[in-house]
């Protein structure tokens, strides 16, 4: 749940606050200003300036020649998807681990998610299992930068590029993640953004496709505005939907993206912090704790942990419950779910089980954190492994 910088807490189970959140939206710049001018200019619609400079701003924020907004995350990878030419019957390949919305946009697209397993250490796909899934169908693949860790995107790029398949980066969970110099979004042939509430920038509801093919966003533009041609006002080239961003969205996304290295910053520092004071708890082999790989940058959208088993999880997760902290277990593998069911994934049904995301807000105050590990290292205190 999300909870404003008033701080008021998000409804815990018994339908008081928690006392430490899984994240709060921070609005620390520009936003009230921004949108009070679009108030008061009248400009609130999905015209005006705004978007624009979002769109212009976002572009070069993540290092790539285009950019165009949509409503949220999943129109986005809708947009994506159908800018990428991906027709009825293709088969498009996603992780097992994931936010649902990577393999709905695929469905929407009437195209078939072919499920890849992942990999265990750092909960992305698993570039074998991608190799071993493609079948001729195969048109496209998107690696999702899963809680703001990049996924192994030289070895995804190196199989598409044998296989002729293009590559959707979902970076719904990863603003600002990069691997060498080049930002997570900006390395395969697509990219999307979510700006949900909770995630690293927000625009409450709201997202973005980008490219260094401008050819692909201008399709991605035309589709997401009913199919209508910029210079020929209420002509339909093409069938298309109204997935558009307001001028009120895009001037909270502007204020965000000012504070996103910022904010980007603050959660490097406290995951840092949780490393820290869970050292001990992972070299006894109690838990396992993300990583970052050399030469890349981890932006710990959610910080989370892996306990040693099920049972272990559990003992945690009511310690945490226990005192009002807030956390979310990992998603449930898609391979387990009626719309996306099919033969299970080893890793992803091995790591659901034992994984959970903790407290992972910029403006977490290190007694909070504190608050956190010391529910954890309780319920292992009285339960030794
Ligand atoms: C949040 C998210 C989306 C969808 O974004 P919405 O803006 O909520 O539609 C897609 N993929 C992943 C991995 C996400 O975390």
């Amino acid at each position: 749940m999300i909870t404003g910088k008033n701080g008021r807490g998000s409804e815990a189970p018994d339908g008081s606050a928690f006392r430490v959140p899984l994240y709060r939206t921070s609005f620390t710049g520009n936003e009230a200003r921004y949108v009070m001018d679009c108030i008061e200019t009248g400009w609130v619609s999905s015209t005006g300036g705004y978007v624009a400079r979002f769109e212009r701003e976002f572009a070069k924020y993540i290092g790539v020649k285009a950019a165009t907004s949509s409503s949220n995350g999943t129109t986005a990878l809708h947009l994506a998807l159908l800018a990428c030419g991906i027709k009825p019957g293709d088969e498009v390949i996603v992780p097992d681990l994931t936010f649902a919305a990577t393999a709905e946009a695929v469905m929407h697209a009437s195209a078939k998610p072919i499920i890849a397993d992942i990999d265990p250490e750092t909960l992305n796909i698993l570039p074998q299992s991608v190799a071993q899934k493609i079948t001729r169908k195969t048109k496209a693949v998107i690696p999702v930068h899963l809680y703001g860790r990049p996924a192994p995107m030289h070895e995804i790029m190196e199989i598409a590029e044998r296989h002729g398949i293009m590559v959707i980066e979902d970076a719904a969970e990863a603003h600002g993640a990069m691997i060498g110099r080049k930002k997570a979004g900006a390395i395969g042939h697509i990219g999307v953004f979510s700006f949900y509430g909770n995630k690293i920038m927000t625009t409450g509801e709201g997202g973005m496709v980008v490219s260094n093919d401008e050819g692909a966003i201008s399709r991605a533009a035309l589709l997401k505005n009913h199919g209508m041609r910029k210079d020929r006002r209420y002509w339909h080239e093409i069938l298309g939907f109204n997935y558009r961003l307001t001028n009120l969205q895009a001037a909270l996304g502007i204020a965000q993206l000012e504070k996103a290295e910022e904010k980007i910053a603050l959660k490097r520092k406290l995951a840092a912090n949780y490393a820290r004071m869970l050292a001990p708890l992972a070299a006894a082999g109690t838990l396992q704790l993300p990583s970052e790989e050399k030469g890349t940058r981890n932006v710990h959208w959610l910080y989370w942990l892996m306990a040693g088993n099920p049972s272990h999880q559990e003992r945690i997760c009511a310690s945490l419950d226990s005192r009002m902290i807030e956390y979310r277990r990992f998603f449930y593998p898609l391979s387990m779910m009626p719309p996306f069911r099919c033969r299970g994934m080893k890793n992803s049904i091995g790591v659901y089980k034992k994984g959970f995301c903790i407290p992972s807000f910029p403006e977490i105050t290190l007694e909070e954190q504190e608050t956190v590990v010391s529910a954890i290292e309780s319920a292992v205190r009285t339960n030794p492994y």
